[in-house]
């Protein structure tokens, strides 16, 4: 049995040496842990439990033309293509007059939802009477936000089942995602609902189905743009509408159709050090708010088939304070490099990123597939996989691309041949 009691009150250089004495790693593994921990003592801040830092790529984005501002866009993935896509698709775009958004608040909800209620609507029309008082409350629980212009708004009452009621309060949490505002503003209403409301509270948190922080992006594309070696532009253009028909009739389609957009959505939500989880779960949840489960884009041509026209609409409770963002250096160079320095502006960006993501691959699939483009940078991973230094990857994946061979055992042999004529 390993005994790692006490863990988390243990030193960074403590809980590396447990795990060294409880023999579950050695001692070149720890030199591993010690030398990703760019910010030991940083990350001790961040998390518990602290081993190390996990780094992952980060990379440009280029092309985008967004509202007639450039901008450059720090990605953060792992998957190889998605930066490459995302600046081919936003290519595209940027040559047929860029992406034009639109940002409709940023309000976050927060359920109260009372269990074990007799009379859900008279409870429902008590609430309902009570919204100034219940606002003021959530208000004087953190009126910093309020000074900046935000707070809450307005509430709703959802009688979800006879014996549970849902308070819902929006609340705008500026220029923060507002997670942890939301969720003190909510205990504050609860604490103050338990002293006159026979029913008892089940839990108060915010609801990450954020759909009043809704971004828009769209955009118009004139077929010829789409033309690809062996399809016309007309051609890309009518096959990527019908697929967009697709993703909105087949939810196995549409999953896919959603990771797409989600590749790039999430890599610059990564990079900007905002909560890629909630914005995941904010975009799922409003995929499938229609009743079943649909594509997030949707491109269809115009009344004369020469413009494909390009649309997306996702929730985005984005920041640019709050969480870890104002502690984290890189966080802050990547707001430089992108220019941006509002939750809006944000917005703007990933909603754009997640039309050019969705682009990027649609026309791949319709045309030659997404395969060829996607191995060829895949390779360089099933490479370095197999065992190479980086200084060795160009000649592997050159002997690859003659033999058209794409697997790890080809690479790992070849690297082996490579390596036996070296000595
Ligand atoms: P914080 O708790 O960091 O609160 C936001 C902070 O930003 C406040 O301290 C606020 O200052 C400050 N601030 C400075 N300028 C502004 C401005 N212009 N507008 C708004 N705030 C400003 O973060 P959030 O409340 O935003 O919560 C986000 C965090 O919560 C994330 O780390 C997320 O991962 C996590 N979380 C997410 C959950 C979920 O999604 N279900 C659940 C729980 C946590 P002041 O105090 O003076 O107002």
């Amino acid at each position: 049995m390993t005994n790692l009691s006490k863990f988390y009150q243990k030193t960074w250089q403590q809980r590396l040496q447990a795990l060294i004495d409880q023999k579950i790693i050695s001692d070149q593994q720890r030199k591993i842990l010690q030398c990703s921990a760019s910010d030991p003592e940083l990350g001790d801040q961040q998390i518990e439990n602290y081993l190390t830092h996990y780094n992952l790529p980060e990379g440009l984005a280029l092309h985008y033309l967004i509202n007639g501002k450039r901008y450059l866009i720090p990605m953060v993935t792992e998957e190889p293509s998605v930066i490459a896509a995302s600046s081919h698709g936003a290519a595209i775009i940027e040559k047929s007059g860029g992406f034009t958004t639109k940002v409709s608040g940023h309000l976050l909800w927060g359920q109260i939802v009372f269990e074990k209620v007799s009379q859900p609507e008279k409870l429902k029309k008590n609430l309902e009477e009570q919204q100034e008082k219940l606002i003021l409350i959530a208000n004087q629980a953190h009126p910093s936000l309020q000074k900046r212009g935000g707070g809450a708004r307005h509430l709703r009452v959802r009688i979800l089942a006879a014996d549970l009621v849902s308070l819902d309060l929006a609340i705008d949490t500026q220029e923060a995602m507002g997670a942890n505002m939301v969720n003190s503003m909510l205990e504050a209403v609860a604490n103050y609902l338990g002293t006159q409301i026979s029913a008892p509270v089940l839990l108060s948190v915010l609801s990450n189905l954020a759909d009043e922080s809704l971004a828009q992006a769209s955009c118009r594309i004139p077929v010829e743009f789409l033309t690809r070696p062996q399809l016309a532009g007309q051609q890309v253009a009518e096959k990527i509408a019908v697929a967009s028909r697709l993703a909105q009739l087949d939810p196995y389609r549409a999953a896919t159709h959603n990771k797409g957009i989600m590749n790039g959505v999430d890599a610059v939500a990564i990079a900007m050090g905002n909560d890629w989880r909630a914005i995941e779960s904010a975009a799922h949840a409003f995929a499938v708010k229609s009743g079943s489960y649909r594509g997030l884009s949707q491109w269809q041509l115009n009344s004369d088939n020469s413009i494909l026209e390009g649309k997306i609409t996702l929730p985005l409770p984005v920041a640019v304070v709050g969480g870890s963002i104002k502690i984290v250096p890189l966080v802050q160079l990547n707001q430089q490099l992108a220019k941006i320095n509002s939750a809006t502006q944000l917005a703007e960006i990933i909603v754009s990123v997640g039309l050019a993501q969705n682009l990027a691959a649609l026309q791949a699939l319709v045309s030659e597939g997404i395969q060829q483009g996607h191995m060829r940078l895949q390779l360089r991973a099933t490479i370095l996989a197999a065992g190479a230094q980086p200084n060795e990857v160009a000649t592997i994946l050159k002997q690859m691309q003659q033999m058209k061979k794409t697997d790890l055992t080809t690479a790992q042999s070849l690297l082996a041949k490579k390596h036996e004529s070296e000595h």
